[in-house]
């Protein structure tokens, strides 16, 4: 994920794309470029870090003029976080200039076939494949720039929002999207491009919201022209008027970035399995564990570390690399495995989870795993990390940038990962049976869209919020694969609405937390469909026998838990092995509106970071 801005038409383009960075900044923000053009001379510019280190050499480096240009806020998916990496990307004879959000999956194909062609690549990125490839097809087939992109593109794989100039066509900026957004803001006699509308909203109220599969050529003075990438059929423009507020617009509309991060769990979560889970096929491909999978398959035992929500995650992985995979799995907290002296052999597998890819304790962990001769293997969500890069393999998640200090779509995305891997272990150990492993592989398949009815129950969510927000104690209870949720629930609510809360496996309540019962006490259970169903029915009636106020979590159409509780949140039915997928979403919801309605700062709670880097 990241964030691409552009301009054409008679002002100076710098301040507009630098301003316009600054925004999308949310979007990406491991590095940064721009490329301007006066009509004689490119000016490039890129840097790793933030907007400002662009800014700062921007100064040192080049003169910021230009009618047009382009620039970048980056999220690395493919090549590390640095100078070279970072967009905007020539291509080989200098001619074209390309800035890109998204992910060329087939790029290692067509880098070859473009390396074989004479094609020579300084960057890891699959960005610079992509433009090698159009100036390849626009001087094979001797066609103009847009001709070129539309060829290219249909040969391409993956997700794309890109923008890109021709050095000889100063009066031209083509894009085109697939999957990644991009809006094209209209002037008079000027043009704006990005990721949002907010990089132009004080520019102008117009704007033209490409589809996916679209693509447009933009002519300083001139109309646009939209046409089909796929049959190069004419699009007539659909010009929408913007209703929203520069701060609006930063949130794509949400009023937190936890909300928003919330909702996208849909699309992240089917970002995380694109181009490795083919349902269909019966196949999932990690590109990090093909190599590693007898390690993983001949390990003694498998042991994951992690810290916070990243831990809950490695929770939920024990159940089903056990149940799947039939492999012993111990789930570690990082701060304690570090200083245990722990027992670790070149037999074992460690799994190490962070979203940020910097968790200090889990990186200790890491590094006293590899001492002991095991092998390390990572679940990051950002690209480049230090944990991607002390692990000998790993996966990355593709949440995009994750904001909001309380971890949501990270939680969710880490289980995807961890799923597709015991699916994938149990499937090469044969301790799956065919028609159990395909199943999975198709549940797992649409569960995005289970996810999307699931938080359609969010207004019901908001109403059941307004009765409990000043509630002092909750407890959380689940069994199996849901305890660990209700770990996550517990913790979700302490961390933005600072309300105590505890999580336990729902059986434990009876040794300990029951005591604490009375009628001012909710009680969260989780009583989805499940091999423990009629055993949470149990213990919730044990709850209503102590005047407890049951708020419960229910597969749709349940009618036994519906009479009991005092509340209900539905979720749509899932297999037991992936309702956590699906569970965690009306607990991420009642803390929201709970958290708001307290008046606390969701995304920027007391006391707590985003990245743990000290332990
Ligand atoms: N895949 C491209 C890269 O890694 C673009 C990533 C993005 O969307 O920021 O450079």
């Amino acid at each position: 994920m990241c964030g691409i801005v552009g301009y054409i038409g008679n002002r100076e383009a710098y301040p507009i794309i630098i301003n316009g960075l600054k925004r999308l900044e949310y979007r990406g923000y491991d590095s940064a470029g721009i490329a301007l053009y006066d009509g004689k001379t490119i000016q490039l510019c890129k840097t790793k870090g933030k907007v400002a280190d662009l800014e700062a050499n921007v100064e040192k480096e080049i003169c910021k003029t230009g009618n047009l240009g382009i620039g970048h806020t980056r999220w690395a998916t493919h090549g590390v976080p640095n100078d070279v990496n970072s967009h905007p990307h020539y291509s080989n004879s200098g001619d074209l200039v390309i800035i890109h959000n998204g992910i060329i999956e087939n790029y290692t194909s067509i880098k070859k076939e473009l390396i074989n062609r004479g094609y020579t690549f300084s960057s890891d990125t699959d960005t610079e494949v992509l433009v090698n490839l159009i100036e390849d097809v626009k001087k094979k087939e001797n066609v103009k720039l847009g001709k070129a992109v539309q060829i290219a593109l249909n040969q391409v794989v993956g997700a794309y929002a890109i923008a890109i100039f021709d050095k000889n066509k100063p009066d031209e900026i083509v894009v085109a999207k697939l999957g990644s957004p991009l809006a094209i803001g209209i002037g008079d006699d000027e043009f704006f491009i990005a990721s949002d509308a907010s990089p132009f909203i004080e520019f102008t109220n117009n704007a033209i919201y490409l589809e996916d599969e679209e693509m447009a050529i933009i002519r300083k003075g001139r109309d646009i022209e939209i046409r089909k990438i796929k049959d190069d059929s004419i699009v007539a423009p659909y010009v929408q008027e913007l209703q929203l507020n520069l701060e609006q617009i930063e949130k794509g509309g949400y009023d937190y970035f936890m909300l928003k991060e919330i909702y996208e769990q849909p699309s992240v979560i089917k970002d995380t399995f694109r181009g490795r889970l083919l349902a269909d096929k019966g196949i999932i491909r990690l590109g990090g564990l093909e190599d590693y999978i007898e390690k993983f398959i001949n390990a003694d035992r498998i042991i994951i570390v992690a810290c916070g929500t990243s831990w809950h995650a490695g929770l939920v992985a024990e159940y089903i690399f056990e149940d799947w995979a039939r492999i012993p799995v111990e789930v570690e907290y990082a701060s304690e495995f570090r200083y245990r002296n722990p027992v670790i052999t070149e037999k074992d597998v460690v799994i190490a989870i962070s979203q940020s890819g910097e968790t200090a304790d889990t990186l200790a962990a890491i590094k006293l795993a590899k001492e002991k001769g095991a092998f390390v293997y990572g679940i990051c969500n950002v690209v480049g990390s230090t944990i991607s890069r002390a692990t000998h393999s790993g996966t990355y998640t593709h949440a995009g940038p994750e904001i909001g200090v309380a971890s949501t779509k990270a939680f969710t995305t880490q289980i995807t990962v961890l799923t597709m891997i015991a699916l994938k272990l149990a499937r090469v150990k044969g301790t799956i049976s065919q028609s159990d492993y395909m199943l999975h592989l198709r549940e797992l398949d649409i569960i995005p869209s289970k996810v999307a009815k699931a938080l359609k129950k969010n207004d019901e969510i908001e109403e059941i919020a307004k009765v409990f927000k000043d509630a002092t104690n909750f407890l959380y209870l689940g069994r199996g694969y849901n305890f660990p949720v209700a770990l996550e629930g517990a913790l979700k609510l302490k961390e933005i609405s600072y309300i105590h809360a505890e999580g336990y496996p729902a059986a434990e309540m009876k040794h300990g937390p029951i005591a604490l019962i009375d009628e001012q006490m909710p009680i969260v259970v989780i009583a989805v469909n499940s091999n423990h169903y009629d055993k949470v029915v149990s213990n919730i009636q044990e709850i209503k026998s102590r005047k407890g106020i049951i708020i419960a979590v229910v597969t749709e159409g349940d009618t036994v838990v519906r009479e009991l509780a005092d509340y209900i949140m539905e979720v749509p039915n899932t297999p037991e092995t992936l309702s956590p997928l699906v569970t965690t979403i009306p607990l991420q919801l009642l803390s929201y509106h709970i958290a708001l309605m307290l008046d606390r700062n969701v995304d920027q709670p007391r006391n707590l970071a985003k990245a743990v880097t000290v332990e």
